[in-house]
């Protein structure tokens, strides 16, 4: 097995895009197939090893930044079957946790298939997707990564396999799932016993609920419980025609109502991504975008699948609804080619870009959430956090996943004041969207970074309910140490 530890090989492994710092480890280890992985885990414990598990980087919370442990690179493990159909509208294609998403969703479109998962940031590895159930803007239709998922192969923490399809083994009445693994070992241990929030996206802590899938336990697990190996992905057909736009309005309320008649099923049309940029992020994009108009409260990224046939009464559909909410028609953007399509693409891309370089000249890190609430709980989150960053005077943008009722506040601090202020401002931002029923993270995770707001989510009983199936599976504390738990509850505590 390839083994790296000069400091040029590592240092790539001791970033993400979460800007933590206090990344260190002692070596890289590059698994050539599934063996080699399962091999490196069976020795851990003879070796004193203990591991983080790397995926591409691309990871805003520090997931896969090790804090001494030695790191296992899923690079290498990258190959990929053919789409295989199951049905004229169904097909599945099996895949190595190291290949990257785009790689993926180009391989499948080139035989008429489409994988929906798409977390804006495409050059993720699929495993990290599934360890982290990503979502984005396409899961307003058709949700995260976990409905898209129906096996994986899993390396448990001491290197025995596990290899898992949707509906074989589910939690029982009294929440216990039982299975045994390939030694012959009997495994019995209950889903964690809390409740989930009642929001339409969230990935913060174990998935539970009555009569879950042992597959779901997995997905979204970020890295803790075992290595995602390998994968069979669900396809469906690739939709013929898409009809993309970008919708400006000068007033925020009519922005909203315009969102209100999209998600309405009345208005016969279903959107699968429905997105916000709000005036500042809009004043940001205009530098690189002159085509931005001024004064725009705001804007809506919308998709919509259609058909040739059905496409000029969807447009007709779509402009009535614009109208009504008293749009910037003249100057909003309709991308109804691919070339037109990958150039709109390219301008909600750029948003993140263009953050990053603004903070590269400020020398401070952003402060951003991910939090989502219920539905009817949204308006009150979205003017807590404009009033809160008005009153302080802060440079911030909110954009994101208005159809999910889940935005991106990011604030972009000047200098040290501001970030402390800010950092205080985030714990505010937490309590709150919590109190309206909400969840800590709808989509990046928890990683090293949210550890401590975890807590004031799940309680410490919810958190010791996590710590219990982490040990069961884990019982060496083997993989992934830092995130989503704190440390106290798997070394000492017990409640
Ligand atoms: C500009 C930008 C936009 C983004 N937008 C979105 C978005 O809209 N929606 C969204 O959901 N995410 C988004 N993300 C976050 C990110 O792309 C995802 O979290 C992605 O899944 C990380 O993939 P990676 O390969 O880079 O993983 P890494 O960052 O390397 O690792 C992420 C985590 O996964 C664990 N892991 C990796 N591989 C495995 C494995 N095989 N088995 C078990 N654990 C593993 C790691 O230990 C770590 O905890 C965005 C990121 C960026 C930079």
């Amino acid at each position: 097995m390839i083994y790296k530890d000069d400091p040029d090989s590592i240092r790539g492994f001791l970033e993400d895009t979460s800007n933590l710092k206090s990344g260190r480890t002692p070596g890289v280890f590059f698994p050539e197939s599934v063996d080699e992985l399962a091999g490196l885990l069976k020795s851990a414990i003879e070796e004193h090893r203990c591991f983080t598990i790397a995926g591409n980087g691309t990871g805003t919370t520090g997931g896969r930044i090790p804090q001494g442990e030695y790191v296992i690179s899923m690079q290498k493990l990258d190959r990929m079957g053919e789409p295989i159909a199951l049905s004229p509208d169904r097909a599945y294609i099996t895949v190595q946790a190291g290949v990257l998403l785009e790689k993926i969703q180009k391989k499948v479109e080139q035989s008429g298939w489409f994988y929906p998962p798409d977390p804006t940031e495409k050059l993720c590895f699929i495993g990290s997707t599934i360890a982290n159930n990503s979502s984005g803007a396409r899961s307003f239709k058709y949700g995260a990564t976990r409905n898209h998922v129906a096996r994986i192969l899993l390396i448990l923490a001491q290197g025995e396999r596990l290899n898992l399809s949707r509906g074989v083994c589910r939690a029982d009445r009294d929440g216990f799932f039982r299975f045994s693994l390939p030694s012959g070992r009997e495994m019995i241990f209950k889903r964690p016993g809390y409740q989930m929030p009642e929001t339409s996206k969230h990935n913060a802590g174990y998935f539970s609920e009555e009569g879950m899938d042992l597959v779901d336990l997995f997905i979204g697990s970020e890295g803790t419980l075992a290595v995602i190996a390998e994968a069979d992905l669900l396809l469906t057909p690739l939709p013929p025609t898409i009809i993309s736009c970008l919708v400006y309005f000068k007033k925020i309320e009519e922005l909203f109502s315009f969102v209100r008649l999209l998600k309405e099923p009345a208005n016969n049309i279903s959107p699968r991504a429905i997105e916000f940029f709000d005036g500042h992020s809009l004043e940001l994009l205009a530098a690189r975008y002159p085509e931005v108009p001024d004064k725009s409260a705001g804007a809506i990224f919308m998709e919509l699948e259609t058909t040739p046939e059905r496409e000029e009464n969807d447009l007709d559909t779509l402009f009535g609804l614009m109208e009504s909410c008293n749009a910037m028609s003249d100057e909003s953007w309709m991308a109804l080619d691919r070339d037109e399509q990958e150039r709109l693409r390219e301008f909600r891309h750029a948003l993140p870009l263009i953050v990053n370089d603004w903070l590269s000249r400020q020398h401070e890190s952003k402060i951003s959430t991910d939090m989502a609430v219920p539905e009817g709980a949204f308006r009150e989150l979205f003017d807590f956090y404009c009033s809160s960053c008005e009153q302080r005077g802060f440079v911030y943008i909110i954009f994101g996943h208005i159809g999910d009722a889940h935005l991106h506040l990011n604030i972009l601090p000047r200098n040290r004041e501001e970030f402390i202020e800010a950092k205080a401002l985030y714990r505010k931002f937490v309590d709150k969207a919590l109190e309206l029923g909400g969840t800590l993270s709808a989509e990046h995770g928890i990683g090293k970074l949210k550890v401590e707001y975890l807590v004031g989510m799940y309680h410490e009983c919810g958190i010791s309910e996590m710590a219990r199936v982490k040990k069961y599976l884990d019982p060496f504390l083997l993989l992934n140490r830092g995130n989503l738990i704190p440390a106290a509850y798997l070394e000492t505590k017990t409640h």
